[in-house]
């Protein structure tokens, strides 16, 4: 990655537009907690069509600029597109610039890996933009060095099962042609990941597995998804849902109108219900929306 790119062949008023999808966790089970303080994880990624949408603009000179409407976005070097945009710039020695527009749609600290997505989009925004012509693995390489979760959005895969702190991918081709609807409800509670995982070891994890991702990629390739409802777990869900009740209580809402496969998505709150078809997820949606919940409701998809 030693290439050097010097500023006047920079693009110039170039713009690339790119989709940042969000993600549900179906399965996710923390293992142990590392030396690094980490914790390693073994998860089964769905990839969503709800997303947020990455404008990169091109500037003239070597600056960042990050631009997000949303209050709870920073648009300073914290924000995980700015430090995609500074990795990028440091390790392909290059000197351009670039505007990052973000539309936000995911609900920030949801547990939907908004931030990761909106890095890994802009990872593969900018290669394009500033033809940096990095490879897939390079390009997953760096993901990995923004956040655990950046990793899984650079392969463009619907499903994948997540190793070590998730950032270990392994693709899952069985699933390739499986496609799942979901309800998905937002509490409007923004949820402190390390907080959770914090509680996690003080409560020594509460719960224990009873399956794992093979068990469940295999129910999910050979008998649909209505088979998978007692195997869906998340590690996470009963320390979330002690800090934060109305977790609980969108679940039991969720139950209350005839659902069985529910689970609250990586820390919370975001809470998913497994549905046959895209109507009954609409239908769904109508009946939440009329308890007039603080909720954001959202019929999805994995794509
Ligand atoms: P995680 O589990 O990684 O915390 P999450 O899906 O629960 O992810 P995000 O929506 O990614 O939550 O937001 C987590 C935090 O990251 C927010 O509090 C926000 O301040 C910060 N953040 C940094 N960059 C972004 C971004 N581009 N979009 C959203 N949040 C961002």
């Amino acid at each position: 990655m030693n290439k050097s790119l010097p500023q006047e062949s920079c693009p110039k008023n170039k713009i690339i537009s790119i989709k940042a999808y969000a993600k549900v966790n179906l399965f996710l089970a923390v293992l142990n907690k590392r030396k690094d303080n980490f914790h390693n994880l073994n998860t089964l990624f769905g990839r969503i069509d709800l997303a947020d949408r990455i404008i990169l603009r091109s500037l003239p000179a070597n600056e960042i600029k990050v631009v997000c409407a949303h209050g709870s976005v920073p648009e300073d070097e914290s924000n995980l597109c700015f430090k995609a945009a500074k990795l990028l710039q440091q390790r392909c020695k290059c000197n351009c610039g670039v505007e990052i527009k973000i539309d936000k749609r995911i609900p920030v600290g949801a547990g939907l890996g908004g931030g990761s997505s909106d890095a890994a989009a802009t990872l593969i925004g900018l290669n394009k933009l500033w033809r940096l012509n990095l490879n897939q693995k390079k390009l997953a390489n760096l993901a990995k060095k923004i956040g655990s979760d950046v990793a899984f959005f650079m392969y463009g895969l619907s499903f994948a099962q997540g190793l070590s702190r998730g950032e270990k991918i392994r693709k899952l081709p069985q699933l390739v042609k499986l496609r799942l609807w979901f309800i998905l409800v937002v509490p409007e509670i923004h949820v402190s990941t390390p907080l959770i995982y914090r509680k996690f070891d003080e409560l020594l994890g509460l719960t224990k597995p009873v399956c794992n991702v093979k068990i469940l990629n295999s129910a999910l390739r050979k008998d649909g998804p209505f088979a998978v409802k007692s195997l869906l777990f998340n590690s996470l869900e009963a320390v979330t849902t002690r800090i934060y009740p109305e977790v609980k209580l969108v679940k039991k809402m969720l139950s209350d109108l005839g659902l069985e496969s529910i689970l609250m998505s990586g820390s919370g709150p975001a809470v998913f219900g497994l549905v046959s078809s895209r109507k009954e997820a609409v239908t769904l949606g109508e009946k939440l929306r009329g308890q007039k919940m603080p909720w954001q409701i959202f019929v999805t998809r994995t794509i």
